[in-house]
C-alpha cells in the first residue's frame, strides 16, 4: 500500500486585535483578525484569541490597539536621488535639473545607486509605504533592483530614458542603446521575486526623448504587459518646449505616441486645462500627484479635485528626496488635502478621498489593482499597522480617515508586511541593517557630491 503523505498545512500568520481599515468596496472598518497565508490575505474573521495550533503553524503578530490599513502606494519615486537630499534646495525645476540632479545622476556608480535605493527603500518601509513606482537614472538600474530584492519593498522600476540630442552628454544615449537596455532589464526583472518586482518603461519626460523612442516604448510596454512612467505638464517651461518641438500640447503629444491610458502613469500634470483633464479621464490615464515636490520646486498646484470630478485616475507620490525632502506617504496625504483648500474651499478633497488615492489609486497606477490597495481576501498581504495612541492621535473616537490623513505620521508605523513577509516589526526594519545602510549611503553620497560640486 502506498502511504499518502498529507499535504503540509500552509504557514499562517494571524494579525490579531487591530481595527482594520479595509478600503474594500463597502469601505468597511472592522474590529477583526486578519489571517495571512502564502503571501496573501486568507481570511478576515471576527476577533478571537489565537488557538495554540494556529500559533504553532505560523504565528501571531499582536496588533492590539493598532490600526491596520493597506500599505501605502507611492506611484512616483526616484530612489536613485535619495543620496542628493539636501544638496539641491530652493531651485526652479530647470536649474534643479541642470545644475544639480543631472550632474549627480551622471556621476552614479552601481554601488552608489545600490545604497541610494537601500536608503530610500528603508525610509519608505519604515514609514508605511509598501509599493512604489520608481524612475531610476539612465545607468545601473540593475543595482537598484538588487537592493529592492534584498530589502523587500514591492516596486515597479524603470531605467530613465534620455535619447534626445539636447540631453546633457553624461546621460544621453542613442535610441537603440536606450531601448535595448530597457528591454534587457524588462526581460530580467519584470515579474521577479514572485511578481513583487516589475519593470516599467520610463522616458524622463517628453523633451528628453525622441518621437521614435517614445513610440517604441509604447509598443514594448504593450507587448511586455508593463507600465509606462514619465513626467508631464510639470511647469509652463516644459509645456512650451514640447509645443515648440511638436506643435502640440504635451499631454496630447504623449497620447499621439501611445503614452496614454491605464498603462501610463504621468507624474505631476500641474499645468492642464479643462479639455486636457477630460481627455486624461476619457483615456483612463493615471495621474500621479506629488504635492510636496510641486510646492518645493514652485511648480504649482495640480487641479486634483477637478480631475477626480471628471473621473480621472489619481495616485500620490513623494517624487525624489531632493525635491521633497521626505519620502513620507502620510505627509503627501496631508498636503494633498490641504493645498486645495485655499483655492477651492475647506471641503475640497476630504480625508477619505485622499486615503483612497494613497492606496487604491496607487495600486491602479502600478497596474496592480487586483493585487494590492485594499485589505480583502485573496489580495497580497501588503499591510501596515499604525499606533495612534500618542497624544496627536487622540481622541480615539474621531473619524478614522481624519486621524490617518490629517494627524498620523510616518513615525507612528509599528509593523509592515509586504507579500505576507514581516519587514518591519515594532518600528524596526528586519530586512536591512539601518546603521549599515546609513554609513554606506553617507560614504557613497560624500564621494558622489564631492566629485560633482568639488
Ligand atoms: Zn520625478
Amino acid at each position: 500500500m502506498v502511504s499518502q503523505k498529507r499535504p503540509r498545512p500552509a504557514r499562517l500568520l494571524v494579525l490579531s486585535g487591530a481595527r482594520v481599515v479595509t478600503l474594500d468596496p463597502d469601505r468597511r472598518v472592522l474590529d477583526a483578525d486578519v489571517v495571512v497565508s502564502e503571501g496573501r490575505i486568507a481570511e478576515i474573521r471576527p476577533r478571537r484569541s489565537p488557538t495554540r495550533r494556529a500559533v504553532a503553524r505560523g504565528g501571531e503578530l499582536d496588533c492590539a490597539g493598532l490600526i491596520l490599513l493597506p500599505g501605502l502606494v507611492q506611484a512616483h519615486i526616484h530612489l536613485c536621488q535619495t543620496l542628493f537630499r539636501g544638496f539641491a534646495d530652493d531651485l526652479s525645476l530647470e536649474d534643479w535639473l541642470a545644475r544639480r540632479i543631472w550632474p549627480f545622476e551622471a556621476a552614479h556608480t552601481p554601488e552608489s545607486v545600490y545604497w541610494s535605493a537601500m536608503l530610500g527603500a528603508a525610509e519608505l518601509l519604515l514609514g508605511g509605504t509598501t509599493a512604489i513606482l520608481d524612475m531610476e537614472t539612465v545607468r545601473h538600474t540593475h543595482a537598484a533592483f538588487q537592493a529592492l530584492r534584498e530589502i523587500g519593498l514591492r516596486a515597479t522600476v524603470g531605467k530613465c530614458l534620455m535619447d534626445a540630442p539636447t540631453n546633457p552628454p553624461g546621460l544621453r544615449e542613442s535610441t537603440d542603446q536606450a531601448l535595448q537596455e530597457a528591454m534587457d532589464l524588462c526581460a530580467r526583472w519584470h515579474g521577479a521575486e514572485g511578481g513583487r518586482l516589475r519593470y516599467c518603461f520610463a522616458p524622463r519626460f517628453a523633451p528628453s526623448c525622441t518621437g521614435p523612442l517614445l513610440r517604441a516604448v509604447s509598443d514594448a510596454a504593450e507587448r511586455a504587459g508593463a507600465m509606462i512612467h514619465t513626467h508631464a505638464a510639470e511647469t509652463p517651461v516644459e509645456l512650451e518646449l514640447v509645443k515648440r518641438a511638436t506643435g502640440r500640447d504635451e499631454i496630447a503629444y504623449l497620447d499621439s505616441v501611445g503614452i496614454a491610458g491605464p498603462r501610463a502613469a504621468l507624474a505631476h500634470c500641474v499645468w492642464v486645462d479643462g479639455d486636457t483633464v477630460r481627455e486624461l479621464a476619457r483615456a483612463g490615464t493615471n495621474v500621479v500627484h506629488c504635492p510636496s515636490s510641486n510646492l518645493k520646486l514652485g511648480s504649482g498646484v495640480a487641479p486634483i479635485p477637478e480631475m477626480l470630478a471628471a473621473g480621472c485616475r489619481v495616485a500620490l507620490g513623494a517624487d525624489g528626496a531632493p525635491c521633497n525632502n521626505r519620502l513620507d506617504g502620510f505627509e503627501e496625504m496631508r498636503l494633498a488635502a490641504l493645498i486645495q483648500k485655499p483655492r477651492l474651499g475647506p471641503d475640497a478633497l476630504p480625508a477619505a478621498a485622499v486615503l483612497e488615492l494613497a492606496t487604491l489609486g496607487g495600486a491602479r497606477a502600478l497596474g496592480l489593482e487586483r493585487e494590492i490597495g485594499s485589505i480583502e481576501v485573496g489580495k497580497r498581504a501588503d499591510l501596515v499597522a499604525l499606533d495612534l495612541s500618542g497624544p496627536h492621535g487622540q481622541p480615539a473616537d474621531a473619524e478614522i480617515a481624519s486621524r490617518l490623513v490629517y494627524a498620523a505620521r510616518a513615525a507612528d508605523v509599528r509593523h509592515v508586511l509586504v507579500d505576507g513577509r514581516v519587514v518591519v516589526r515594532g518600528g524596526r526594519l528586519l530586512t536591512a541593517d539601518v546603521s549599515e545602510v546609513r554609513e554606506k549611503a553617507n560614504a557613497a553620497a560624500r564621494r558622489l557630491i564631492r566629485g560633482v560640486l568639488g
